[in-house]
């Protein structure tokens, strides 16, 4: 069995106040129609990098809305995430090549998950390319399946193209941030376009008191007396950590006391940051005003909380980026955000709006440098760029993409949940095909059946709830 990541509980009702009671009200009428319905996501990774940070508020809100969600992980060796690594580089456009041997061990790792999902959904959602072949090699099932492409892949490597596509002709449906990103002669006809968005109420995002944040950085050996800027992100070349770098030397020339963070996050499926995060580490030794840290040492959501808060600015110098969560963070926070002008980076921003996007080494000093001068226009920015996360890249937008989505891709079509007879799971509301082996309680003097483990322990968790 693949997997399973485990998400807790929230609920959707919490967001009113932070976004119009309509889409609320529209969330739970196009959710209505999907009660039970069996969803997967899948990806490579339980932490490090948007994907996990989506689908740690994705799943869990997906079930308080009435539908039966999980998420699960491919597994696989550093071999393995070194061959994907290389076909995400290649993907963004990168000059990379990929042997014989590196093509079968992407293959018949794929092939080995493959055979590991064993339940049965009627929604699948494969998040990038690491478990791409997934249904190819298993079967399609009664499943729909739905790729979810989170890369620029508007101009890929033709080779590697033309190897990850062949994987692709089986599903129902694909998604990506922008329409630009759709690679010439893409195999999937039904292609949506759905930008990510942050969840505010995510300890990551969640209003953090001033005098605590401040607390927080303290700890971790930030001043507070001086300015700083912070790039958070993956150790990754497309994120340019060496060109902010070389950026922030340039203001420090004018502003000598000026301090940079870089905080990034090691992700189980980018063994690349390890020699990146070394690249950093001897470009920075000599200066005590630059600070590296990493989750593996401590900084988790709430210092990634506080640095997004209490920068003076925020920078993301990336040189390709699918969508960048880390823009939205900071100007959810009032942060006005210095950025590379590329993949989904200018629908979060544009002139006048959030900070400025910049195209080289020396425009991102330049504009850090005007931001910090000139705390006014600094503000003003800050502030638009807040309402536009607010109006576009909030969660509950997401999900009624993804949900409106579902909901046109199972119309007219007998799913699995649509059985009502003796054997039925309380849960999910799938019939039970094989009642012997399923997981089962006692409760009230009767017996219930389950399609999975998930359901089961759901039901433990509130038997009242699913007999009423
Ligand atoms: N992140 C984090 N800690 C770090 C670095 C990054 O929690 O040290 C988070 C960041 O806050 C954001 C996500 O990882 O939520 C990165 O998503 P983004 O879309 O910016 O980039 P990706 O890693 O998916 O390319």
């Amino acid at each position: 069995m693949l997997q399973s990541v485990d998400v807790g509980e929230r609920s959707v009702d919490n967001y009113r106040g932070i976004v119009a009671d309509e889409m609320l009200d529209e969330l739970h009428q196009v959710a209505g129609d999907l009660r039970g319905l069996r969803v997967l996501h899948l990806n490579a990774t339980p932490y490090g990098g948007g994907v996990a940070e989506l689908l740690r508020s994705v799943v869990p809100l997906l079930n308080n809305l009435g539908l039966v969600a999980e998420w699960k992980i491919i597994s696989g060796d550093q071999d393995f995430f070194q061959v994907t690594k290389t076909i995400h580089n290649a993907l963004q456009g990168g000059k990379e090549s990929l042997s014989k041997d590196s093509q079968n061990l992407y293959i018949e790792t794929a092939r080995r998950n493959a055979a590991m999902l064993e339940e049965a959904y009627d929604v699948i959602f494969v998040h990038d390319p690491q478990p791409a072949p997934i249904p190819a090699l298993c079967g399609r099932g009664d499943s729909l399946w739905v790729w979810r492409c989170h890369i620029d892949t508007s101009s890929p490597n033709p080779e590697f193209w033309a190897f990850l596509s062949q994987w692709l002709t089986v599903y129902d449906a694909a998604i990506f941030t922008l329409a630009e990103f759709t690679p010439p002669d893409f195999p999937v006809k039904q292609v949506e376009i759905i930008p990510p968005a942050i969840d505010p109420l995510s300890p990551k995002n969640f209003p953090l008191q001033k005098a605590v944040a401040r607390q927080v950085l303290e700890w971790i050996g930030i001043r507070l007396d001086t300015p700083l800027i912070t790039q958070v992100s993956r150790f990754d070349p497309w994120k340019d950590p060496l060109g902010v770098i070389n950026a922030y030397r340039m203001v420090r020339n004018t502003i000598p006391d000026l301090q940079l963070a870089l905080v990034g996050s090691m992700a189980l499926d980018d063994p690349e940051g390890w020699e990146v995060y070394q690249r950093i580490r001897m470009e920075s030794e000599t200066d005590p005003f630059i600070h590296i840290f990493t989750n593996l040492t401590g900084v988790g959501n709430i210092e990634v909380n506080a640095f997004q808060l209490l920068s003076d600015v925020v920078v993301q110098k990336s040189i390709r980026e699918g969508f960048g969560l880390v823009i939205s963070e900071a100007l959810w926070k009032g942060t006005p955000v210095v950025a590379g002008q590329t993949g989904g980076i200018p629908l979060q921003m544009a002139d006048g709006v959030g900070g400025y996007m910049v195209n080289s080494v020396e425009e991102c000093a330049e504009s850090i440098l005007k931001l910090l001068t000139d705390k006014d226009r600094s503000l003003e920015l800050a502030k638009t760029g807040k309402e536009r996360v607010r109006q576009n890249f909030l969660l509950p937008r997401l999900l009624l993409n993804e949900l409106s989505l579902m909901k046109r891709l199972t119309a007219g079509k007998p799913l699995i949940r649509t059985g009502w007879e003796a054997w039925r799971d309380h849960v999910c509301g799938m019939v039970v095909s094989n009642s012997v082996s399923a997981p089962s309680a006692e409760f009230g003097g009767k017996t219930y059946v389950f399609c999975s483990k998930a359901c089961h322990a759901r039901f433990l968790k509130n038997p009242e709830h699913y007999t009423q």
